[in-house]
């Protein structure tokens, strides 16, 4: 079994900071050592990630202000529960993503996506980003890598990078919008 496959059997579930946080307002920090340490909280997000369900989640989500995310745009989920009635998952299909210290290149065209967060749940809305972008990043073991992305893994790839400087995709919207949707998440979670 490879590192990525036996994340869903390994991996443990961490809190998942929500909006405001200071944490999600910090520009993070560049990531310097491929270590173990590093890799096993590739591991826990990514479990976390599947869990929520979410399609990305990046270090400052649970509360580590370093430039790394993880995410998969293209994956089939169950739902499980054992004798004792705890909730798990299995994942039949899956193609999970880590990116390390990434630097856009190139933007192209634009597209109009409904996003969502797992730092904002319950709100969802419109958001312009560019159609295609091509990054260049790490991988947990260092090696350097460039992809080109279009579409839904486009958009979570730039939703994902905000979060490493800091932006959350409310900031992305108008600032009625934003006011609006703002106030009716703190209301939510004030009520909650
Ligand atoms: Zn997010």
């Amino acid at each position: 079994m490879n590192f990525l496959e036996d994340y869903q059997l390994a991996g443990n579930e961490i809190e998942i900071f929500k909006y405001p946080n200071p944490v999600l307002k910090k520009v993070a920090d560049p990531v310097t050592e491929f270590n173990d340490e590093l890799r096993s909280l590739v591991k826990d997000m990514l479990y976390t990630m599947y869990q929520a369900p979410g399609l990305g989640l990046a270090a400052p989500q649970v509360g580590k202000s370093l430039r790394f995310f993880v995410m998969d745009t293209d994956y089939l989920r169950e739902e499980i529960s054992d004798a004792q009635g705890n909730e798990s998952y299995k994942l039949s299909e899956f193609n999970p993503k880590v990116i390390i210290n990434p630097l856009f290149k190139d933007h192209e065209g634009q597209i109009l996506y409904e996003e969502g967060c797992l730092s904002i749940p319950g709100i969802f809305e419109n958001v312009k980003r560019a159609e295609k972008v091509t990054v260049e990043y790490q991988d947990m073991w260092g090696k350097k890598h460039t992809e080109l992305a279009e579409g839904v893994f486009s958009v979570c790839l730039q939703h994902e990078n905000d979060h490493l400087d800091g932006i959350v995709f409310l900031e992305r919207l108008s600032l009625l919008k934003k006011n609006f949707l703002r106030k009716k998440f703190l209301k939510a979670q004030a009520m909650a």
